[in-house]
């Protein structure tokens, strides 16, 4: 697999060089230099949802994996399902939170461990990502544990939720975790900044982890094809898919399935009140507001880092942006929206509540929607019990960190700060 970096496309790399690296010149996004278009859909579709993937993801890495170490590879990695149920007449929700962080970045935190123990070299490696929530707990335990891999993540100080933080500043070990006195943003920047910094990224062999590593983004295809797999071949002719987005990766992964061929009719890009994107699909103008927090904290991300991406495949398919459907809510929208989910019989979280709420508001006759279900209600236990009015039990794998010290360090955001702790 070769890929390019958009911002200058005459540096290319191969798949492995792409997953050690993370970001390019100028932190420019590495993108395939080409998609395949699968032809036996319909074949993949009645495969089970491992061996499928294995055939999707070989197709597009190629083989400069060895096919045996692939599929092992997704073997360790997909190890919880991904299942699709019912919410409404012709709404479906696909379920993405049954993995150990019970969100759906287990999905791509996973492979992305897997891979990089594939194709990493002698010497040492520091992963080093901002999380707004759910990448953190992700990429913590899929890298918990291996040998010779620092972990440090940045996260913004009590914007998210407590239940996310116990999640994975409890572990030690390889991990370390940061409370950064600011927002998401200002922690992207300071890792933005890291990778900038030569000397830095050779010294401790800096990798990112965040939805910018391609290795994420593909394995994230893998779960719109078992959506589609459990839905029949009627439902999937007009098939209408919304995402909750916050970075964007989720999205452009979907993008790369339609790209493979997959049947999709049409995305819909659902954000809370940081709405760059509804805006600038709207207005044609790219003017990123301040961010602010809301219920759907995993989604507070006013200067989305995939979204190039997303234009580059607009771009090399020929489609038009103004096919992308959006939509955005805010808290007190997104409060009614859970409601009304419940009310139907669906116990949802407030990321899922919004993408349901804008694909029914835009969904038209004759089509059957999908909106992603991106963390499980628990994760968001406050919120949900206070806009329900119900309880909640913890499942097993958050009661047993949350009753676990936090083990997180604290910081402003001030890279010559957090340069000097890299080092440390
Ligand atoms: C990360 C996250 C999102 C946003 O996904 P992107 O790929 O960044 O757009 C949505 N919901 C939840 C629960 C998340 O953790």
């Amino acid at each position: 697999m070769n890929l390019y970096n958009i911002k200058h496309p005459t540096e290319q790399v191969s798949f492995a060089q792409a997953v050690r690296q993370g970001l390019g010149k100028d932190q420019g996004l590495f993108f395939p230099e080409t998609i395949p278009q699968l032809h036996n859909i319909d074949e993949l579709l009645a495969l089970p949802l491992v061996e499928r993937s294995q055939k999707i993801l070989g197709a597009l890495i190629g083989d400069e994996i060895p096919t045996d170490k692939l599929n092992a590879m997704i073997e360790n990695a997909f190890t919880f399902p991904a299942p699709v149920a019912k919410v409404a007449d012709n709404i479906y929700a696909l379920e993405l939170f049954h993995g150990p962080t019970l969100a759906f970045k287990d999905f791509g935190g996973r492979f992305m461990a897997q891979a990089l123990a594939t194709v990493r070299k002698d010497g040492k490696i520091t992963i080093l990502t901002a999380t707004s929530g759910d990448t953190g707990a992700a990429v913590a335990h899929a890298f918990y544990g291996l040998e010779n891999i620092e972990v440090v993540i940045l996260y913004p100080k009590g914007k998210i939720s407590p239940l996310q933080e116990k999640l994975f500043c409890t572990l030690g070990g390889n991990i370390r975790t940061v409370a950064i006195n600011a927002d998401f943003d200002a922690c992207q920047a300071l890792v933005k900044q890291a990778f900038d910094d030569e000397t830095l990224r050779q010294t401790i062999g800096l990798n990112s982890a965040n939805s910018i590593n391609i290795s994420r983004l593909l394995a994230q295809v893998c779960y719109y094809f078992e959506a589609a797999a459990q839905l029949t071949a009627e439902q999937r002719q007009n098939l209408v898919v919304s995402v909750p987005s916050g970075n964007f990766g989720n999205l452009t992964a979907g993008l790369i399935a339609k790209t493979l061929g997959l049947p999709i009719k049409r995305f819909i890009a659902s954000t809370n009140a940081n709405d760059t994107v509804p805006r600038y699909l709207q207005t044609g103008e790219w003017s990123p507001n301040a961010t602010v927090a809301t219920l759907s904290n995993a989604m507070d991300v006013s200067r989305p880092n995939n979204w190039p991406r997303v234009e580059e495949l607009f771009k090399r398919n020929g489609w038009n942006l103004s096919e992308l459907g959006s939509g955005a809510l805010n808290d007190a929208q997104t409060e009614t929206a859970l409601k009304a989910q419940y009310a139907q019989g669906y116990l949802c979280e407030p990321h899922g509540a919004i993408a349901y709420q804008v694909l029914s508001e835009q969904l038209q006759a004759g089509e059957t929607g999908l909106f992603l279900c991106t963390a499980h209600p628990a994760k968001f236990k406050e919120s949900v019990e206070r806009i329900l009015d119900i309880e909640l039990p913890l499942p097993e794998a958050l009661d047993k960190h949350n009753k676990l010290p936090l083990l997180s360090d604290e910081m402003d955001a001030d890279f010559v700060a957090l340069r000097a702790y890299l080092l440390k």
